[in-house]
Protein backbone atom coordinates (compact mmCIF):
# COMPACT_ATOMS: atom_id res chain seq x y z
CA UNK A 1 0.00 0.00 0.00
CA UNK A 2 1.29 3.58 -1.07
CA UNK A 3 1.11 6.12 1.54
CA UNK A 4 0.35 8.63 -1.28
CA UNK A 5 -1.31 8.69 -4.44
CA UNK A 6 -1.20 11.63 -6.72
CA UNK A 7 -3.39 11.97 -9.46
CA UNK A 8 -2.32 13.80 -12.14
CA UNK A 9 1.25 15.08 -13.29
CA UNK A 10 1.38 18.73 -13.95
CA UNK A 11 3.96 21.24 -12.29
CA UNK A 12 1.49 20.83 -8.86
CA UNK A 13 1.68 16.77 -8.70
CA UNK A 14 5.54 16.79 -10.02
CA UNK A 15 6.21 19.09 -7.16
CA UNK A 16 4.40 17.08 -4.47
CA UNK A 17 5.63 14.21 -5.27
CA UNK A 18 9.13 15.70 -4.40
CA UNK A 19 8.26 16.61 -1.32
CA UNK A 20 6.88 13.65 -0.55
CA UNK A 21 10.00 11.30 -1.97
CA UNK A 22 11.45 13.71 0.29
CA UNK A 23 9.20 13.18 3.09
CA UNK A 24 9.85 9.22 2.96
CA UNK A 25 6.66 8.92 2.13
CA UNK A 26 5.86 5.45 -0.22
CA UNK A 27 4.53 7.47 -3.62
CA UNK A 28 2.99 6.75 -6.76
CA UNK A 29 2.04 9.45 -9.36
CA UNK A 30 -0.50 9.04 -12.20
CA UNK A 31 -0.25 10.82 -15.68
CA UNK A 32 -1.14 9.34 -19.06
CA UNK A 33 0.87 12.25 -20.26
CA UNK A 34 2.96 13.74 -17.75
CA UNK A 35 3.85 17.86 -17.06
CA UNK A 36 0.66 19.11 -18.03
CA UNK A 37 -1.11 22.54 -19.25
CA UNK A 38 2.11 24.61 -18.63
CA UNK A 39 3.53 22.47 -21.54
CA UNK A 40 1.48 24.45 -23.97
CA UNK A 41 3.03 27.81 -23.49
CA UNK A 42 5.43 29.18 -25.55
CA UNK A 43 6.85 31.86 -22.56
CA UNK A 44 6.98 31.95 -18.60
CA UNK A 45 8.79 34.60 -17.45
CA UNK A 46 7.20 34.69 -13.67
CA UNK A 47 8.28 31.28 -12.63
CA UNK A 48 11.14 32.56 -10.08
CA UNK A 49 14.23 31.19 -11.05
CA UNK A 50 13.48 30.99 -14.41
CA UNK A 51 14.06 34.36 -16.13
CA UNK A 52 12.68 32.97 -19.38
CA UNK A 53 11.61 29.39 -20.05
CA UNK A 54 9.18 27.60 -22.78
CA UNK A 55 6.77 25.81 -20.80
CA UNK A 56 7.67 22.85 -22.00
CA UNK A 57 11.37 23.07 -20.89
CA UNK A 58 9.71 24.14 -17.29
CA UNK A 59 7.63 21.22 -17.41
CA UNK A 60 10.68 18.76 -18.00
CA UNK A 61 12.79 20.09 -15.73
CA UNK A 62 10.17 19.98 -13.08
CA UNK A 63 9.71 15.96 -14.22
CA UNK A 64 13.52 15.39 -14.12
CA UNK A 65 13.51 16.60 -10.52
CA UNK A 66 11.04 14.53 -9.69
CA UNK A 67 12.37 11.50 -11.39
CA UNK A 68 15.38 12.14 -9.64
CA UNK A 69 14.03 10.41 -6.48
CA UNK A 70 14.21 6.63 -6.61
CA UNK A 71 11.38 6.24 -4.24
CA UNK A 72 8.35 7.88 -6.35
CA UNK A 73 6.65 5.35 -8.81
CA UNK A 74 5.80 6.94 -11.99
CA UNK A 75 2.44 5.06 -13.75
CA UNK A 76 1.80 6.92 -17.17
CA UNK A 77 -1.31 5.25 -16.85
CA UNK A 78 -5.13 7.23 -16.38
CA UNK A 79 -6.97 6.93 -12.70
CA UNK A 80 -11.03 6.28 -14.21
CA UNK A 81 -12.24 5.43 -10.67
CA UNK A 82 -11.22 5.56 -6.98
CA UNK A 83 -13.25 3.33 -4.09
CA UNK A 84 -12.83 4.14 -0.26
CA UNK A 85 -12.83 0.94 2.14
CA UNK A 86 -12.63 2.34 5.79
CA UNK A 87 -9.55 5.19 5.47
CA UNK A 88 -8.47 3.27 2.36
CA UNK A 89 -8.55 3.95 -0.94
CA UNK A 90 -8.46 1.72 -4.27
CA UNK A 91 -7.77 3.55 -7.42
CA UNK A 92 -8.40 2.06 -10.41
CA UNK A 93 -6.38 2.68 -13.94
CA UNK A 94 -7.27 0.97 -17.08
CA UNK A 95 -4.39 -1.07 -16.52
CA UNK A 96 -4.34 -2.28 -12.78
CA UNK A 97 -5.33 -1.46 -9.39
CA UNK A 98 -3.45 0.34 -6.65
CA UNK A 99 -3.81 0.95 -2.65
CA UNK A 100 -2.96 4.24 -0.71
CA UNK A 101 -3.00 5.74 2.47
CA UNK A 102 -4.41 9.36 0.89
CA UNK A 103 -4.65 10.94 -2.46
CA UNK A 104 -3.75 14.44 -3.22
CA UNK A 105 -5.83 15.41 -6.79
CA UNK A 106 -3.86 17.61 -9.18
CA UNK A 107 -6.23 16.83 -12.40
CA UNK A 108 -6.08 20.74 -13.51
CA UNK A 109 -8.63 21.33 -15.94
CA UNK A 110 -9.38 21.17 -19.73
CA UNK A 111 -10.22 23.77 -22.32
CA UNK A 112 -13.45 25.31 -22.13
CA UNK A 113 -15.35 25.27 -25.43
CA UNK A 114 -17.24 28.47 -27.14
CA UNK A 115 -19.99 26.29 -27.95
CA UNK A 116 -21.21 27.76 -31.11
CA UNK A 117 -21.61 26.36 -34.55
CA UNK A 118 -18.85 24.84 -36.31
CA UNK A 119 -16.47 24.77 -33.11
CA UNK A 120 -16.77 20.62 -32.93
CA UNK A 121 -16.93 20.56 -37.14
CA UNK A 122 -14.02 22.56 -37.62
CA UNK A 123 -11.64 21.46 -34.75
CA UNK A 124 -8.22 20.62 -36.09
CA UNK A 125 -9.60 22.49 -39.18
CA UNK A 126 -8.71 25.80 -38.20
CA UNK A 127 -10.31 25.73 -34.84
CA UNK A 128 -7.40 25.07 -32.06
CA UNK A 129 -6.77 25.50 -27.99
CA UNK A 130 -2.92 26.11 -28.36
CA UNK A 131 -0.84 28.21 -30.16
CA UNK A 132 2.63 26.76 -29.37
CA UNK A 133 0.86 23.00 -30.79
CA UNK A 134 -0.90 24.25 -33.75
CA UNK A 135 0.49 28.28 -34.25
CA UNK A 136 3.15 27.53 -37.04
CA UNK A 137 0.53 25.62 -39.17
CA UNK A 138 -0.39 29.53 -39.83
CA UNK A 139 2.42 30.76 -41.29
CA UNK A 140 1.27 34.50 -43.32
CA UNK A 141 -2.11 33.57 -42.05
CA UNK A 142 -5.18 35.23 -40.86
CA UNK A 143 -6.03 34.42 -37.38
CA UNK A 144 -8.66 34.91 -34.52
CA UNK A 145 -8.13 34.62 -30.47
CA UNK A 146 -11.35 34.39 -29.05
CA UNK A 147 -10.74 35.48 -25.37
CA UNK A 148 -9.75 38.33 -22.71
CA UNK A 149 -6.92 36.77 -20.19
CA UNK A 150 -3.20 37.25 -20.20
CA UNK A 151 -3.41 33.21 -21.75
CA UNK A 152 -5.32 34.49 -24.61
CA UNK A 153 -2.62 37.59 -24.98
CA UNK A 154 0.37 35.98 -24.70
CA UNK A 155 -1.25 33.45 -27.58
CA UNK A 156 -1.81 36.37 -30.13
CA UNK A 157 1.84 37.20 -29.37
CA UNK A 158 2.74 34.11 -30.35
CA UNK A 159 0.51 33.79 -33.11
CA UNK A 160 1.94 37.40 -34.73
CA UNK A 161 5.27 35.88 -35.15
CA UNK A 162 3.71 33.41 -37.93
CA UNK A 163 0.42 34.77 -38.74
CA UNK A 164 0.23 37.88 -41.27
CA UNK A 165 -2.49 39.49 -39.16
CA UNK A 166 -4.28 38.45 -35.25
CA UNK A 167 -7.70 39.27 -34.52
CA UNK A 168 -8.44 39.19 -30.33
CA UNK A 169 -11.95 39.05 -30.25
CA UNK A 170 -12.91 39.63 -26.40
CA UNK A 171 -16.67 39.80 -25.30
CA UNK A 172 -15.89 42.83 -22.97
CA UNK A 173 -14.92 45.96 -23.44
CA UNK A 174 -10.93 45.72 -22.26
CA UNK A 175 -8.41 42.53 -21.78
CA UNK A 176 -7.46 41.64 -18.71
CA UNK A 177 -3.84 40.69 -19.76
CA UNK A 178 -1.13 40.93 -17.38
CA UNK A 179 0.64 44.94 -17.60
CA UNK A 180 3.44 43.71 -19.65
CA UNK A 181 1.85 41.55 -21.87
CA UNK A 182 -0.67 44.21 -22.75
CA UNK A 183 2.01 46.68 -23.69
CA UNK A 184 3.17 44.18 -26.00
CA UNK A 185 0.07 43.30 -27.66
CA UNK A 186 -0.72 46.96 -27.76
CA UNK A 187 2.78 47.54 -29.32
CA UNK A 188 2.49 44.45 -32.14
CA UNK A 189 1.08 46.22 -35.54
CA UNK A 190 0.27 42.56 -36.24
CA UNK A 191 -2.30 42.45 -33.49
CA UNK A 192 -5.89 44.07 -33.90
CA UNK A 193 -8.16 44.13 -30.72
CA UNK A 194 -11.83 43.66 -31.44
CA UNK A 195 -13.29 44.40 -28.32
CA UNK A 196 -17.30 44.17 -27.13
CA UNK A 197 -17.84 41.11 -29.48
CA UNK A 198 -18.74 37.64 -29.51
CA UNK A 199 -17.95 34.75 -32.16
CA UNK A 200 -21.37 33.18 -33.17
CA UNK A 201 -20.34 30.84 -35.60
CA UNK A 202 -17.84 29.36 -37.23
CA UNK A 203 -17.92 28.73 -41.34
CA UNK A 204 -15.85 27.08 -43.76
CA UNK A 205 -15.63 24.52 -46.25
CA UNK A 206 -13.16 21.67 -45.35
CA UNK A 207 -11.52 24.00 -43.59
CA UNK A 208 -12.19 27.31 -41.58
CA UNK A 209 -12.88 30.40 -43.79
CA UNK A 210 -14.94 32.48 -41.11
CA UNK A 211 -16.18 33.44 -38.51
CA UNK A 212 -19.77 35.45 -37.55
CA UNK A 213 -19.76 38.15 -34.56
CA UNK A 214 -22.68 39.82 -33.07
CA UNK A 215 -21.04 43.76 -33.57
CA UNK A 216 -21.33 46.05 -36.48
CA UNK A 217 -18.47 43.86 -37.95
CA UNK A 218 -21.35 41.21 -38.57
CA UNK A 219 -18.22 38.73 -40.10
CA UNK A 220 -14.53 38.55 -40.39
CA UNK A 221 -12.39 36.31 -42.76
CA UNK A 222 -10.17 34.00 -40.59
CA UNK A 223 -7.87 30.95 -41.62
CA UNK A 224 -7.80 29.87 -37.81
CA UNK A 225 -9.71 30.81 -35.06
CA UNK A 226 -7.94 30.17 -31.18
CA UNK A 227 -10.47 29.56 -28.13
CA UNK A 228 -8.83 30.74 -24.70
CA UNK A 229 -11.92 31.11 -22.95
CA UNK A 230 -10.68 29.43 -19.77
CA UNK A 231 -11.40 26.53 -18.26
CA UNK A 232 -13.07 23.53 -16.81
CA UNK A 233 -12.07 21.62 -14.07
CA UNK A 234 -11.37 17.92 -13.61
CA UNK A 235 -12.91 16.60 -10.59
CA UNK A 236 -15.75 13.95 -11.11
CA UNK A 237 -13.10 11.59 -9.28
CA UNK A 238 -13.22 13.71 -6.12
CA UNK A 239 -17.05 14.76 -6.50
CA UNK A 240 -17.61 10.74 -6.48
CA UNK A 241 -15.68 10.40 -2.97
CA UNK A 242 -18.09 12.93 -1.61
CA UNK A 243 -15.65 15.64 -1.80
CA UNK A 244 -16.92 19.13 -1.77
CA UNK A 245 -17.12 21.28 -5.10
CA UNK A 246 -18.13 24.94 -5.02
CA UNK A 247 -20.22 26.71 -7.84
CA UNK A 248 -17.79 26.35 -10.81
CA UNK A 249 -17.12 22.71 -10.01
CA UNK A 250 -13.68 23.49 -8.33
CA UNK A 251 -12.51 21.37 -5.29
CA UNK A 252 -12.91 23.29 -2.16
CA UNK A 253 -9.57 23.06 -0.12
CA UNK A 254 -8.21 25.22 3.09
CA UNK A 255 -5.13 27.20 3.11
CA UNK A 256 -3.31 23.80 3.95
CA UNK A 257 -4.91 21.90 1.17
CA UNK A 258 -7.21 19.81 3.27
CA UNK A 259 -10.72 18.65 1.63
CA UNK A 260 -13.26 17.93 3.76
CA UNK A 261 -13.13 13.97 3.95
CA UNK A 262 -10.53 12.83 5.65
CA UNK A 263 -7.32 11.52 3.50
CA UNK A 264 -8.07 13.57 0.63
CA UNK A 265 -6.14 16.32 -0.40
CA UNK A 266 -6.49 18.61 -3.66
CA UNK A 267 -3.58 21.45 -5.02
CA UNK A 268 -3.43 23.66 -8.54
CA UNK A 269 -6.14 24.62 -11.03
CA UNK A 270 -8.58 21.93 -9.77
CA UNK A 271 -8.68 23.54 -6.80
CA UNK A 272 -11.49 26.67 -6.03
CA UNK A 273 -8.12 29.19 -5.56
CA UNK A 274 -9.13 32.38 -7.77
CA UNK A 275 -4.69 32.76 -8.94
CA UNK A 276 -4.25 29.93 -10.81
CA UNK A 277 -0.56 30.23 -11.72
CA UNK A 278 2.22 27.36 -11.66
CA UNK A 279 3.91 28.69 -8.51
CA UNK A 280 0.73 28.58 -6.73
CA UNK A 281 -0.21 25.03 -7.95
CA UNK A 282 3.12 24.08 -6.76
CA UNK A 283 2.52 25.22 -3.32
CA UNK A 284 -0.36 24.15 -2.98
CA UNK A 285 0.65 20.44 -3.98
CA UNK A 286 3.71 20.84 -1.11
CA UNK A 287 1.10 21.67 1.64
CA UNK A 288 -0.72 19.04 0.58
CA UNK A 289 1.92 16.53 0.91
CA UNK A 290 3.03 18.40 4.28
CA UNK A 291 -0.37 18.21 5.56
CA UNK A 292 -0.19 14.26 4.59
CA UNK A 293 3.11 13.74 6.74
CA UNK A 294 1.40 14.89 9.57
CA UNK A 295 -1.62 12.93 9.20
CA UNK A 296 0.24 9.77 8.95
CA UNK A 297 2.97 10.35 11.67
CA UNK A 298 0.54 8.91 14.50
CA UNK A 299 -2.37 7.07 12.08
CA UNK A 300 -2.10 3.36 11.20
CA UNK A 301 -4.68 2.90 8.34
CA UNK A 302 -5.29 -1.00 7.36
CA UNK A 303 -5.57 -1.83 3.57
CA UNK A 304 -8.57 -2.11 1.74
C1 LIG B 1 -1.62 29.56 -22.60
C2 LIG B 1 -1.28 29.47 -21.13
C3 LIG B 1 -0.23 30.21 -20.61
C4 LIG B 1 0.11 30.10 -19.25
N1 LIG B 1 1.17 30.83 -18.79
C5 LIG B 1 1.56 30.71 -17.49
C6 LIG B 1 2.71 31.42 -17.01
O1 LIG B 1 3.38 32.15 -17.76
N2 LIG B 1 3.05 31.25 -15.71
C7 LIG B 1 2.35 30.45 -14.86
O2 LIG B 1 2.74 30.33 -13.70
N3 LIG B 1 1.23 29.78 -15.28
C8 LIG B 1 0.83 29.90 -16.57
N4 LIG B 1 -0.29 29.23 -17.01
C9 LIG B 1 -1.09 28.47 -16.03
C10 LIG B 1 -0.42 27.14 -15.72
O3 LIG B 1 -0.21 26.44 -16.93
C11 LIG B 1 -1.31 26.31 -14.77
O4 LIG B 1 -1.67 27.09 -13.66
C12 LIG B 1 -0.57 25.07 -14.29
O5 LIG B 1 -0.08 24.33 -15.39
C13 LIG B 1 -1.48 24.19 -13.43
O6 LIG B 1 -0.81 23.01 -13.11
P1 LIG B 1 -1.60 21.75 -12.49
O7 LIG B 1 -0.54 20.73 -12.31
O8 LIG B 1 -2.40 22.19 -11.33
O9 LIG B 1 -2.62 21.30 -13.61
P2 LIG B 1 -2.31 20.76 -15.08
O10 LIG B 1 -1.09 21.36 -15.64
O11 LIG B 1 -3.58 20.92 -15.83
O12 LIG B 1 -2.02 19.21 -14.86
C14 LIG B 1 -3.03 18.30 -14.53
C15 LIG B 1 -2.59 16.93 -14.99
O13 LIG B 1 -3.50 15.96 -14.48
C16 LIG B 1 -3.62 14.93 -15.43
N5 LIG B 1 -4.88 14.23 -15.16
C17 LIG B 1 -6.13 14.72 -15.20
N6 LIG B 1 -7.03 13.76 -14.90
C18 LIG B 1 -6.31 12.63 -14.65
C19 LIG B 1 -6.67 11.30 -14.31
N7 LIG B 1 -7.95 10.93 -14.16
N8 LIG B 1 -5.68 10.38 -14.13
C20 LIG B 1 -4.37 10.73 -14.29
N9 LIG B 1 -3.97 11.99 -14.63
C21 LIG B 1 -4.94 12.92 -14.81
C22 LIG B 1 -3.59 15.64 -16.78
O14 LIG B 1 -3.16 14.76 -17.81
C23 LIG B 1 -2.58 16.77 -16.51
O15 LIG B 1 -1.27 16.43 -16.95
C24 LIG B 1 -0.65 29.29 -18.37
C25 LIG B 1 -1.73 28.56 -18.88
C26 LIG B 1 -2.05 28.64 -20.25
C27 LIG B 1 -3.20 27.85 -20.80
Amino acid sequence: MYDVAIIGGGVTGLSASIYSARFNLKTIIFDPDFGGLIKTTHLVENYPGFTNVTGMELAKSIEDHARSYKNIEFKKEKVIDIEKNGDCFLIKTEDGEYQAKTIVFSTGAEHRKLNVPGEKEFTNKGVSYCATCDGPLFKDKFVGVVGGSDSAAKEALLLSQYAKKVYIIYRKEKIRAEPINLKRVEENDKIEIINNTNVTEILGRDFVEKVRLDSNLRELKLDGLFIEVGFVVKAELAEKLGVELNEKGEIIINGMSETNVKGIYAAGDCTNFEFKQAITGVAQGVNAVYSIYNYLKDYKIEPC
